[in-house]
């Protein structure tokens, strides 16, 4: 099976627009940990429930919370392309209960 890619413009993350068509703009991308699991901004402790914490190596990954695919930072920084690096479960478990607490968060700043 071939590597499913996203459009990305110009090595920038915040461009992409996801396999399944979402974009920043659209329902929003969320940064997550090599796990796809939304990460804390880190600009505020202790992490909330639910969130992981802001990778210490930097290692960031983008999630899509409408379709649960994940691109690596690192990929499109160096390469300008967002071929997709892992899926995750949105619907249910962890993952769906970060996007969630993500969101409340945003919404409250
Ligand atoms: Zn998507």
């Amino acid at each position: 099976m071939d590597t499913e890619t996203a459009d990305v413009i110009g090595h920038d993350v915040t461009t992409i627009t996801c396999v399944c068509g979402n974009t920043v703009s659209k329902d929003g991308l969320i940064q997550a940990n090599s796990e796809g699991i939304p990460v804390h901004n880190g600009e505020t402790t202790p992490v909330p429930a639910g969130l992981a914490e802001w990778p210490a190596d930097e290692d960031l990954y983008t999630l899509c919370p409408s379709c649960g695919r994940v691109y690596r930072d690192a990929v499109i920084e160096e390469t300008g392309t967002a071929p997709v690096a892992l899926r995750v479960d949105v619907a249910a478990g962890p993952i769906a209960e970060a996007i969630r607490v993500h969101w409340e968060l945003s919404a409250g700043t």
